[in-house]
Order: C-alpha cells, then sequence, then structure tokens
C-alpha cells in the first residue's frame, strides 16, 4: 500500500506538538532528486527511476546493497553538506525540533575519507538549522561485520573532531557476523570519551543480541529491537530499566525484517509489535530509520502506529518519550519542546 494515500487521521493537537527523532541515517534520507544530482555531478547515470527502482528491495541484503550505491555517491564534505540541508529541510517539514543523526563513520573510513572534514561540513550545514528551531546532533556509527578495529576507528575519529555535538557511538550492519562481546574494548572507549551508547540489534537477529548489547555492551538505547517480542523475560528487563527501543516501522516492513521476525513470508504494518512493547511498559522512540529508502517520514511513522490500534494519548506519549530518551539534558529537553510549541502556534 502507498502511506501517501493513506489519509491523515492524526488529532489537531498532535500535529501540533513539536517532535524529535532519534533513529535517522544522514544517507538513507537522500531523496531521489538528490541522489540524482550527486550522480551527475560524478558522472554515474541514474534517473529518477533508476533510483526508485534501488529503493526497493526484497529483504536485507538487498536493501545494504542499495544503502551502499547510496552512501558511495557522497564523497566529498560539499556531498555531506548538501544531504544535511536536504534532510533538514524535510524534519522543519515534518514539525521536528530536535533530530539525533546517524553518520555512518565506518563507511566514510572505508572509503579512505576524513571522517574530520566530513563532519566538518556536516556540523557547517546543521548549524544552517539552529535559526529555524531545528537542533541535531550526531551519533558515530561503525559498520559490525567490518570488525573491531575498524569500529575502534569510528571511535577515535569522534574523539579527534572532538564536538560536542557528537553525542553517542553506535553500530549498525549486519548483527549476525560478529559476536556483541568483542566489541566490549570499543564501547569502553567510547564511553569513556564521554560518548553515549547505542546499537542496532534485534532488527533481523534474534532477541539474544539485544540482550548481549545491553549486558555486554552497555547500550543504552536499542536500534529497532523488535526482536524482543520472542522473549517475555526480555521485555521485562527492557520495561525495568527504561531501555528505549527505536522503533522504524516502515524499514521494518520494506526491509522484510518483521516477517523474519515473524517467520511469515510476508508482513502488514498491523502485524507490527509495538503497541505490545509498548503497553509492556517499554520505552519506544519511533522513528523512521532511513525516510527516502523506506519511502516514509516520521508523521506517517505516528499513522503507522495508529494503524496498529495506538490511541490519540498514546500517540502523544510517544512524542514526548523522543525527548525524554534524547542524549541532551533536561533543560534542553524542555526548552526544545517549549521553542517548538511557540513554532507551530505561529503556523
Ligand atoms: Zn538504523
Amino acid at each position: 500500500m502507498n502511506l501517501e494515500t493513506h489519509s491523515n487521521s492524526l488529532s489537531v493537537d498532535f500535529l501540533a506538538l513539536p517532535q524529535a527523532e532519534l533513529h535517522l541515517h544522514l544517507e538513507g534520507s537522500l531523496r531521489p532528486e538528490t541522489v540524482c544530482a550527486l550522480a551527475a555531478k560524478y558522472g554515474v547515470s541514474a534517473s529518477t527511476q533508476d533510483v526508485l527502482k534501488r529503493y526497493a528491495y526484497r529483504d536485507f541484503v538487498e536493501f545494504i546493497e542499495s544503502f551502499k550505491w547510496v552512501s558511495s555517491l557522497l564523497r566529498a564534505p560539499e556531498d555531506f553538506a548538501l544531504a544535511v540541508r536536504d534532510l533538514g529541510g524535510q524534519l522543519l517539514a515534518q514539525n521536528v525540533v530536535y533530530a539525533e543523526i546517524t553518520l555512518s563513520v565506518g563507511v566514510m573510513l572505508l572509503r579512505n575519507q576524513s571522517a574530520e572534514k566530513n563532519f566538518e561540513a556536516i556540523v557547517a550545514a546543521a548549524e544552517s538549522f539552529q535559526g529555524r528551531g531545528l537542533q541535531l546532533n550526531f551519533v558515530f556509527d561503525a559498520v559490525r561485520q567490518f570488525g573491531v578495529d575498524a569500529a575502534m576507528k569510528v571511535v577515535e575519529a569522534a574523539e579527534q573532531c572532538g564536538s560536542k555535538s557528537i553525542v553517542a557511538f553506535g553500530i549498525g550492519g549486519d548483527e549476525l557476523s560478529i559476536p556483541a562481546k568483542e566489541f566490549r574494548p570499543v564501547y569502553e572507549k567510547a564511553g569513556v570519551i564521554g560518548l553515549r551508547k547505542l546499537m542496532h540489534a534485534g532488527e533481523v537477529g534474534g532477541p539474544e543480541e539485544i540482550r548481549q548489547a545491553i549486558e555486554l555492551l552497555g547500550a543504552e538505547r536499542i536500534g529497532h529491537g523488535i526482536a524482543a517480542v520472542r522473549d517475555p523475560a526480555l521485555m521485562d528487563l527492557l520495561a525495568q530499566r527504561h531501555i528505549p527501543l527505536e522503533i522504524c516501522p516502515q524499514s521494518n516492513i520494506r526491509t522484510g525484517a518483521l516477517a523474519k521476525q515473524l517467520e511469515l513470508p510476508s508482513a502488514q504494518i498491523e502485524q507490527h509489535p509495538l503497541p505490545q512493547l509498548f503497553r509492556h511498559g517499554i520505552p519506544v522512540v519511533l522513528s523512521t530509520d532511513d525516510p527516502a529508502m523506506f519511502h516514509t517520514n516520521l508523521r506517517s511513522e505516528y499513522q503507522n502506529a495508529q494503524r496498529m490500534g495506538l490511541q490519540d494519548a498514546e500517540l502523544k506519549r510517544l512524542a514526548k518519550m523522543s525527548f525524554e530518551y534524547a542524549f541532551i539534558d533536561d533543560n534542553a529537553k524542555a526548552a526544545l519542546q517549549r521553542c517548538g510549541k511557540a513554532t507551530s502556534a505561529l503556523k
């Protein structure tokens, strides 16, 4: 089903709320037009239709291939700045006042790019949104299958950049490739330099991946984590320790991750475990993951949550959680929500 044609039934007061988004990859936010502009710059032949074809996947492996292709067009610091300007505009249109943007620094380093130069351009582009009511912070992300040494280099790159806007370190990629425990020294080092800890786990992997991310690496929020629904004791642990799941429903449909967790050939949005996890008392921060690549945006994800049966008050609670579990201090959280309300009242 094309989400764009689905009628918008979110309440007027919900739509007026300021929003935050915490699981969002810069590379996956590149709209087809922007991808075409980058392709043209580098003499790569790609029409909008070609990009749209690449933005359709049968499974997680095909998605990863497309992600690699898109990120291969980000070659110079100004390309990353362009991506931030593109994404910032999309976020403002969704009433988003705060976002934590994940940067695939592991991929930058693999391509022998200077993470520092790229980040300098990214921060300069992000600062231009500050005056327009949108604050952006960043997560330096390593790629799990690239190995422990490569992940350590991502933490070192964060240290060299030395910016307060780098709030966390995380690992994404193939969660079935290298055991979580191997990354222990990497997360220890991230902690020493003051970074908060994230990990993609339980997206296509089992609940044990989530448990290990928490117990062995000290992960403070879990990327996706939908496999938790298969393990009641883990659901209790997430609720008791207030460890949020960064849930991205449309991503789970498009990559086939939800079908895999449910052991079905395909899955529908109404089968998503978000309501079950949330009503168990597990904090949930609703996100888009790779909005352009999954043909979604934050508002569509709230509509998805509504289609799963969440009521208006629950949607509002979800929206608040994205501020509560952001890696910024309490004063900043309150100020962002106040400013956001004032800005939306003026619209
Ligand atoms: Zn992700």
